[in-house]
């Protein structure tokens, strides 16, 4: 017998391709946050953060009335029409992040908008409402995740060591701090300080931060710009080199992204400065006019196209190159100091 699936069915089934593990609730989360406007993001998780994860923002906040739709398959504040598709500039449009989660856990939100003057306390255990009040909050939102994959008995043997998911979550904030340096980040995970940005924009500041004085002495700043790309940040002087990927960063209009393209053009720029099997370390972010990228490729958006791939091959590799020509040779110190 032929059945139309349930909607808390399909939701479940959304949540296995999008919702792998902690880190990637919190990659929702927090593009959600980012989405809203917030200046100011915290992350708390204990254990795996599978028993327990929070996410605390100072965004927008969502109006009492629509928030038991953004738990809603499909209902979105961002994408209004196909063709908005086209111009995507925000992190999250299809939807389906929260209806995912609130799927597979149990949750619980509190937010108050700027306008309102008490906000509410919602909460929905794997898709099923639970409660909804009035509740005095500050502006913006605070999501807490309890008991991840609580009813997918599955999903949950996949899970790695705390220790394992908590440095995914670490690299995955890591990245995130990178690609936002106007917004202030804090990573605490069982109660200790993992990361903290201050938010004042300088990219350095966060590389220093993270990766020490060794490589943030060895970073030259890249800059180019043409009519529908802007490259900047940093490139680390040839010296600094790995021998697997993890240090070639780069991000396109604030994503953590792959782009065959992007990664051929960087190493490419860098073959024959570094030796072979070696890889560069860059903390690159690409703004791309938003009508030549496509993203909608897979539900998690790692994966980019481009409508001129050549073109931006071409501008990055020439913008890479130009830099570790010249910016190579002016050492530090002047002679002579
Ligand atoms: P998407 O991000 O693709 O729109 P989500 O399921 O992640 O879908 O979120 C649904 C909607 O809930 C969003 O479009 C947004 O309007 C609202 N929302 C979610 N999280 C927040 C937040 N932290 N602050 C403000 N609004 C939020
Ligand atoms: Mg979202």
């Amino acid at each position: 017998m032929i059945k139309v699936l349930d909607q808390n069915t399909i939701n479940k089934i959304a949540a296995g391709e999008v919702i792998e593990k902690p880190s990637s609730v919190i990659k929702e989360l927090v593009e959600n946050s980012i989405d809203s406007g917030a200046t100011a993001i915290t992350v708390e998780v204990k254990g795996s953060g599978l028993s327990f994860l929070r996410v605390t923002d100072n965004g927008s906040g969502i109006k009492k009335d629509e928030v038991k739709l953004a738990f809603l398959r499909h209902a979105t504040s961002k994408l209004v029409t196909v063709e908005d598709l086209l111009s995507i500039s925000s992190l999250g449009f299809r939807g389906e992040a929260l209806a995912s989660i609130a799927s597979v856990a149990q949750v619980e939100m509190i937010t108050k908008t700027a306008d309102d003057v008490t906000g509410l306390r919602y909460q929905i255990h794997g898709g099923r409402e639970i409660s909804s009040e009035e509740i005095g909050a500050p502006g913006g939102t605070t999501i807490i995740v309890r008991n991840l994959f609580y009813n997918t008995p599955a999903r949950k043997k996949f899970m790695k060591t705390d220790l394992t998911e908590i440095s995914y979550i670490y690299d995955l904030m890591c990245r995130i701090c990178m690609s936002h340096p106007k917004i202030s980040f804090k990573f605490i995970s069982n109660g200790t300080d993992k990361l903290f940005t201050s938010g004042n924009g300088k990219l350095r500041d966060i590389i220093y931060h993270i990766y020490g004085r060794d490589i943030t002495s060895n970073l030259l700043e890249i800059n180019a710009e043409n009519d529908y790309m802007k490259i900047s940040g940093y490139i680390a002087r040839p010296c600094i080199s790995r021998g697997n990927r993890s240090f070639e960063g780069y991000y396109v209009n604030h994503r953590y992204i792959k782009s065959a393209v992007l990664t051929k053009a960087i190493e490419d720029a860098f073959r024959t400065f570094v030796m072979i099997h070696k890889f560069p370390f860059t903390e690159i972010n690409f703004q791309v006019r938003p009508d030549l990228l496509d993203v909608n490729v897979h539900p998690t958006k790692m994966e980019l196209k481009f409508a001129n791939s050549q073109d931006i091959y071409s501008f990055t590799y020439n913008a890479i190159r130009e830099t570790l020509l010249f910016k190579e040779l002016i050492p530090d110190v002047a002679p002579g100091k």
